[in-house]
């Protein structure tokens, strides 16, 4: 009797693909029944229906009205299908909307799809298919409605971008199709020379919705299942298998799609935590992701990932080394694509903190890999950017230019295959950014520095089983693992090359970051040289890599770099550490008692975060970074833009728990108590510049204590602090709705535009409270709250940094990021006293 794959229990689906690999489940489960003599009526192509007010375009090539050969790839429209959308109407945010888009195409989407099947494909033999899913089409701003044909006049429009997005392939081709004319997915899936690969498009809602009942639930197994069930019936092979193909289904999307994909994702996540099924399916390929990060996704993506690594790393051990080759070829891949074109840009974030996340992973866990870690690496790459405009990203190229033997498609689907190679040698090495930490073990610490204030009524804390259901992250490797130490000699020797040859430049392309690779280790050496008149050998020879900070050895920002920091710097930690270590404690004690954990110091040349140009006192070695996972740079990707005023997720959490709260929604960007003056490093203007930073840390915890405790809240506590609060909520509203406001802490008396928040309008809804408080615990691991491999604002809020180190710190000489005018990396603290200066003391 035949099972449907969606009829079967996802666990035992994933069990037995853990069993006899990915490829082969669909063949195990389903198989056609044959009938022969039986004659089967070809329905491929969608069809007009007039009483429905749906009309198959037969203009220009009529793509959709039957199936057409594109090179070698036969394009196959169907309809009809049970999987997938299935309604004329789909829903957005509760609301209810068509799913046609008139001035883009006649066509309708209910139950279509279009099938890329190449010309040789054996179906007797295993396949693979990737389900690719289009982004939004919401309006005649975008060059198509997903696959649908393009209506004629639509292609004459006067704007030109768009214009040149909606040409045809020839000027006959007046009503063309976007898998043809603008992806070239036919053209990249011939140009891989991968013969048993299929491409399929189910054509979405305006809103990429590919549910049944016009939502983001997806059901990939079920649909492919259809899908070559249909190609059967429809005799697409001649003859027909006997069986339906062995099928290995992997997904990817554009855009919007990133909703449906993070579902997914989210979904294999919760199935492994034991949860019970959901409904969407699991993830069970590779996962391409183009654009396809939105804000409040990355979270999903990122534990996937991580899950996905853990599971790599255990299936690993143990495994011959021709099993190891086997299984990383097969394993399931991950592969990201950001457009940085015209237009482009607003994903730039979102990919590299995935892969900041991913190469955290590696830092952690790649000692354990040894020679397999380049090749688990190679399956998780995402910062890929590509200089296109976002509706070019699939095909990769920018109008008019030639795509032959490029595009996103054709990359993806050669990453997702790699060659067969013979031994770990040949793969790529782990790059600088995923290196493990070769840092000494630091004394385990039992409890982090957290800040139980808890103001009565308001929550109680969560307790530890909130994060019950994820994979237990291991811990920072042990000494033992690591390299054989380098005497000090070896180490300033590193720390002159890196500072002299292993600059590191941000940029979109590979050009622009080397001309900032080659100016940041210029910049390195003109500030030593204008600071010292001396060079970068002489300044390094004075760097200390054995410096410690209350007894914790300061780690290098990122592996290959030597720990420690510059001598004056040194001198002044010493100073810090003094006032901190109590009667009868060991500097070590003290770390105990303050929370401090994790403390990193060099850095290649580099500029500085946040910034374009200039090198970062890291760089010198004359700035240290404690505990960077619970003390995040805010600002720096949730920087509030013209298009986002509101900033990201940090800066959005920040000022909604504070307004809920504490009464009044915080900037954490705005500019802490203001300092006349105080800019030498005597004792009084250091003391000057510690009370300042005392009062700006006690304006920063206060705000990260009411996120911890807003993260914390239930929905029924929500609900009641709405209740209780909506008055104080509406008299706030009504007065950034008034007249402009004015900021009384500015000297300048700026007047901000009233509405530069666009969600002060709904702060007097409690359905809109709900909502954000789910998207804000949602986000609270993504932007900048989420940038380290522990970072967690749900149980530590922003800032585990205690009073007393900063004032410390600060007292001795140093300049807090806190305490900086704009973003504030919290994290931070430099010498700007010493021989490098041209920085603002603060
Ligand atoms: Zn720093």
């Amino acid at each position: 009797m035949p099972i449907s794959i969606a009829a079967l229990d996802q666990v035992a689906v994933l069990d037995l693909q853990r069993t006899v690999g990915n490829r082969a489940v669909t063949a195990i489960l389903e198989r056609e029944k044959r009938k022969p003599g039986l004659k089967v009526q070809r329905a491929i192509g969608w069809k007009t229906d007039k009483a429905k007010g749906d009309v198959v375009s037969d203009e220009g090539y009529a793509w959709n009205a039957g199936q057409h050969e594109v090179g070698k790839i036969h394009r196959i429209p169907l309809q009809g299908l049970t999987q997938g959308l299935q309604q004329e109407s789909a829903t957005r945010k509760g609301k209810t909307e068509s799913t046609m888009l008139a001035g883009l195409s006649p066509e309708s989407a209910k139950g279509r799809a279009i099938v890329l099947v190449p010309e040789a494909l054996k179906p007797n033999k295993p396949i693979e298919v990737l389900v690719h899913l289009h982004g939004y089409t919401e309006s005649t701003g975008r060059p198509f409605a997903g696959l649908r044909a393009l209506t004629p006049a639509a292609g004459k429009t006067k704007n030109k971008t768009l214009r040149a997005l909606r040409q045809g392939i020839d000027k006959n081709d007046v009503a063309p199709v976007r898998d043809v004319a603008l992806d070239r997915a036919e053209q990249q899936l011939e140009g891989s020379g991968y013969t048993q690969e299929m491409i399929v498009l189910p054509q979405g809602g305006l809103h990429s919705q590919f549910g049944k009942s016009g939502d983001t639930n997806f059901d990939s197994g079920a649909y492919v299942n259809e899908i070559l069930t249909r190609l059967v019936a429809e005799s697409v092979w001649d003859p027909a298998p006997a069986r339906l193909p062995e099928v290995r289904v992997s997904m990817s999307g554009h855009s919007g799609a990133g909703a449906t994909l993070s579902k997914m994702a989210r979904e294999s996540v919760n199935r492994q935590a034991g949860k019970d099924p959901g409904a969407s399916s699991t993830l069970t390929g590779d996962l391409v992701l183009l654009d396809a990060i939105n804000p409040g996704e990355g979270a999903a993506f990122k534990d996937w990932a991580l899950m996905r690594l853990d599971q790599d790393l255990a299936a690993l051990k143990g495994k011959s080394d021709a099993d190891k080759l086997v299984y990383l070829r097969n394993a399931q891949k991950l592969r990201g694509y950001y457009s940085t074109g015209k237009g482009g840009g607003q994903y730039v974030t979102a990919y590299t903190t995935l892969q900041g996340a991913i190469d955290g992973w590696f830092k952690t866990n790649g000692a354990e890999l040894g020679p397999w870690a380049g090749g688990l690496r190679a399956n998780f790459v995402v910062d890929n950017p590509v200089p296109v405009s976002h509706e070019e990203l699939m095909r990769g190229v920018a109008a008019g230019q030639e795509g032959a033997g490029k595009g996103s498609i054709l990359d993806a689907l050669k990453a997702l295959h790699p060659a067969a190679i013979g031994s770990p040698a040949a793969y790529p090495p782990l790059p600088a950014s995923a290196m493990p930490d070769s840092k000494p073990a630091s004394k385990p610490v039992t409890k982090p520095a957290g800040k139980p204030a808890v103001k009565p009524g308001t929550h109680q804390p969560a307790p530890e089983a909130t994060r019950q259901g994820r994979t237990p992250r291991r811990t920072r490797h042990s000494a033992k693992a690591a390299a054989p130490a380098k005497t000090r000699a070896e180490q300033i020797a590193t720390a002159i090359l890196l500072a002299k040859t292993g600059g590191q430049g941000q940029g979109k392309t590979k050009e622009e970051k080397q001309t900032a690779k080659e100016a940041a280790e210029k910049s390195v050496a003109a500030d030593i040289l204008k600071g010292t008149k001396k060079d970068v050998d002489t300044w390094f020879a004075s760097f200390e890599p054995g410096a410690t900070f209350l007894g914790l050895t300061i780690r290098a920002s990122s592996a290959g770099e030597p720990p420690g920091v510059h001598h004056q710097l040194a001198v002044v930690l010493k100073a810090a550490e003094a006032s901190l270590v109590k009667a009868g404690e060991k500097p070590a004690d003290a770390a105990l008692r303050l929370g401090v954990k994790d403390i990193a110091g060099l850095r290649v040349p580099k500029t500085p975060t946040g910034k374009t140009s200039g090198a970062s006192m890291h760089c010198f070695g004359l700035a240290v970074d404690i505990d960077h996972d619970n003390n995040p740079f805010i600002g720096n990707a949730d920087k509030p833009t013209k298009k986002k005023p509101e900033g990201g997720a940090s800066i959005q959490i920040i000022a909604h728990a504070s307004l809920l709260l504490g009464g009044a929604a915080r900037d954490p960007l705005r500019a802490p108590p203001g300092i006349n003056g105080h800019e030498t490093d005597s004792k009084e203007d250091r003391k000057a510049r510690a009370e300042r930073a005392d009062e700006q840390w006690k304006l920063l915890n206060a705000d990260s204590v009411l996120v911890q405790q807003y993260l914390s809240m239930t929905s029924d506590q929500l609900d009641t602090a709405v209740a209780d609060r909506l008055p104080a909520l509406t008299a706030w509203q009504q007065l950034q709705t008034a007249e402009p406001v004015q900021d009384g802490k500015h000297k300048k008396k700026k007047k901000k535009k009233a509405s530069h928040l666009p969600w002060v309008e709904h702060v007097s809804d409690p359905a809109w409270w709900r909502d954000q408080h789910e998207r804000d615990i949602k986000q609270s691991g993504s932007g900048d709250f989420g940038r380290g491999t522990t970072s967690d604002a749900k149980k530590f809020g922003f800032m585990t940094l205690q009073e007393e180190v900063v004032k410390a710190l600060v007292m001795a000489g140093l300049s807090w990021g806190g305490a900086y005018k704009g973003d504030k990396d919290i994290m931070h603290f430099d010498l700007r006293t010493g021989s490098i200066g041209g920085r603002p003391i603060v």
